[in-house]
């Protein structure tokens, strides 16, 4: 190397030397003199600039170089526009200062390179500068040395050594600028992590003594600042017999390199989650260690809290009678109870923690075990009643072995469900038996008991719908009445029972002539029948007379006191119209009396019918 390059390796190592100084000494400017610091930029690489034009090598004669515009553009990236302005500013006057023919186009140029670096800086103003930015703007400068030394004709002919060696340490020093900051933010980063932490951090030396704490450390050992735990040991914080187990351990530690993690530690009424890692110097020799201890006072309460509330729930489960079932808003089940599982044998097995209600549908499915699925029962079923989790109801199934479960959907707040299982059998099937025996004594109440034919009282009944149903829709409605003839002979000559056999085969022989369901024979009353015949004129009326006349002659019972020699009965029949009837159904059954009344004193054995009409005057109403 000749003296030229080591001249100029001195200008390069001073333009180097100040900015990594700015770096470094600006992290402490930033903290004192916040606002200030980048006029403090700017002179310091004014003052380089100027530094290094008086550090010009010539490198042949009467051409000389230097670095005058690393400093002014670095400014201009790192300090923004102040800094630029002042570096600029220092260099320029100085150069105009220095005088000479080049003075005027040398400071032109020193204010475009400056202009370079606020413009960078302005590029980059939303984010922090990059690698990427610094070649970019190293780029510009290179180009704007060229294009100046070419057009501007004062300028002595430096060449493109001058703009190569510029560019590089234009370069050179971005990156020890870049390089700083960043280890400064990441620094802070950790400083900012350590010192705000809710955990108690600390770090100790190889004799257990604290190197640092963050702040809730000190706090903890009632410290006022950070500063006055260093030096300390647990020796000055504890009692003798704590710290002396705390640092045998410690020193174990780092004898063996072996980390302690999460280990639970109780001091008074307080418990802590501590970690310590030995520390280790760039040559890997263990000189101390790090330590993360966490209070979990408040998590080990909560867990004991919950842990008994489980515990509680659970005994509370199994004590219960009913089933219990807890499903999550996805239909898995979070929870159920050994009842609930035993209230459904065939599908007990798939009902489990982690099912999905669609797989025990499926199960149900498979050994049908409730009776009331659908013949087509499928995945449409299984979808609908898995929806079907998510809503409030009640319901009430039956299961293929006959019993009946009740089924509570409740939904919680936070849309999980739960599920009440009761067993309902017996209430059910006092139901069931109450309803049945209801049925029967309603039929009891309507039925007579000698011939089982309908009673007096169901006829009543039957006679009012029907004859207001005829009312309304105007149609036919037709009455028999019929009484056997010489019965009382009969009963006297054969006896009662064969009286009542006799009753008996008479009230066949009527519900033998009638053929529509809605036709009604009842005993009217000893042995008297009436026979009712919704929507049925007279000749329909006559037709049922004569086919059970024609019954009972069929029957031949002997009757040795009848004129006919074998029972006989006479039938009165009375038919209307709906519109005639209305104001006075009775009128019907005053007409079959009537009719039959007739028949007898035509000489029995007889069918005589009456037909009410408009024409008849209105039966007179009581009062
Ligand atoms: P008639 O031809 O005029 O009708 O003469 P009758 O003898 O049948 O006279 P009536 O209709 O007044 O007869 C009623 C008799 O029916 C009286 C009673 O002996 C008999 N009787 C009424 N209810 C029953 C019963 O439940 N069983 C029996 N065996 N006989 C009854
Ligand atoms: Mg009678
Ligand atoms: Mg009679």
């Amino acid at each position: 190397m000749n003296g030229t390059w080591e001249q100029f390796a001195g200008n390069l190592a001073f333009v180097g030397l100040a900015i990594s100084l700015w770096a470094h000494v600006s992290i402490w400017f930033r903290r004192m003199l916040a606002g200030y610091e980048k006029i403090l930029f700017g002179v310091t690489a004014g003052g380089t600039a100027i530094g290094s034009i008086l550090l010009a090598v010539e490198f042949s004669p009467g051409v000389y170089v230097d670095l005058r515009y690393v400093p002014v553009v670095i400014a201009g990236l790192f300090g923004g526009p102040a800094a630029a302005i002042t570096a600029a500013s220092a260099a320029v006057l100085f150069r105009l200062a220095a005088g000479g023919a080049a003075a005027f186009d040398g400071a032109i140029l020193i204010a475009l390179v400056a202009g370079i670096g606020m413009a960078t800086n302005f590029l980059t103003r939303k984010r922090s500068p990059t690698f990427q930015d610094i070649v970019l703007m190293t780029g510009a400068v290179g180009v704007a040395l060229i294009v100046a030394m070419l057009t501007l004709p004062a300028l002595p002919v430096m060449g493109l050594r001058m703009a190569a060696l510029n560019c590089v340490a234009t370069a050179v020093c971005g990156l020890i600028i870049l390089k700083t900051q960043h280890s400064e933010l990441e620094r802070s980063i950790l400083v900012t992590a350590f010192s705000q932490s809710p955990d108690y951090l600390y770090v100790k030396d190889r004799d257990s003594r604290f190197v640092t704490v963050n702040e809730n450390m000190a706090r903890l050992h009632r410290c006022s600042t950070v500063d006055h735990m260093v030096g300390l040991s647990d020796f000055d914080t504890m009692t003798p017999h704590r710290a002396e187990e705390l640092y045998y351990h410690e020193q174990e530690l780092m004898r063996t390199g072996t980390p302690l993690i999460d280990s639970v530690e109780q001091m008074g009424d307080r418990y802590f989650l501590a970690s310590k890692v030995p520390v280790r110097n760039t040559e890997g020799r263990i000189i101390g260690l790090a330590g993360v201890t966490r209070d979990i006072t408040e998590r080990t309460a909560l867990e004991r809290e919950l842990r008994e509330s489980k515990n509680l729930l659970t005994y509370a489960m199994a004590g219960m009678s009913d089933g219990f079932a807890m499903f999550d808003t996805q239909g898995f089940l979070l929870f159920c109870n050994e009842q609930y599982r035993n209230a459904f044998p065939l599908s007990a097995d798939v009902r489990v923690i982690g099912a999905n209600i669609r797989d025990i549908l499926r199960r149900i499915i498979e050994t049908r075990e409730r009776v009331d699925l659908p013949c087509d029962v499928g995945e449409d079923w299984i979808e609908a009643a898995s929806a079907s989790l998510h809503r409030n109801k009640d319901e009430e199934i039956q299961l293929q072995n006959g019993d009946w479960r009740s089924l509570k959907t409740r939904l919680a707040e936070d849309g999980s469900a739960m599920v009440v299982v009761s067993d309902i059998t017996a209430t059910k099937q006092a139901e069931i038996a109450l309803r049945l025996s209801a049925e029967q004594l309603k039929t009891l109440a309507e039925t007579d008991g000698l011939t089982g034919i309908a009673n007096r009282r169901a006829f009543d009944e039957a006679f009012e719908r029907e004859a207001a149903r005829s009312v309304r829709n105007n149609t036919p409605i037709s009455l028999l009445m019929i009484d056997i003839d010489r019965f009382k002979a009969y009963n006297d000559a054969y006896g009662h029972p064969a009286g009542d056999q006799c009753l008996r085969l008479v009230s066949k022989c009527l519900i033998q002539s009638v053929k529509r369901p809605a036709d009604i024979v009842a005993r009217y009353g000893g042995e008297e029948f009436v026979v009712l015949l919704p929507e049925t004129d007279e000749e329909g009326a006559a037709a049922v007379a004569e086919q059970f006349v024609f019954n009972l002659s069929q029957e031949n019972i002997v009757h040795s006191s009848s004129e006919f020699a074998r029972v006989t009965a006479s039938v009165g029949i009375s038919s209307a119209i709906g519109r005639i009837l209305r104001g006075d159904p009775s009128a019907l059954l005053a007409d079959a009396d009537a009719s039959l009344y007739d028949a007898k004193a035509k000489g029995r054995n007889n069918i005589l019918a009456r037909r009410l009409t408009d024409a008849r005057p209105p039966t007179k109403k009581a009062g």
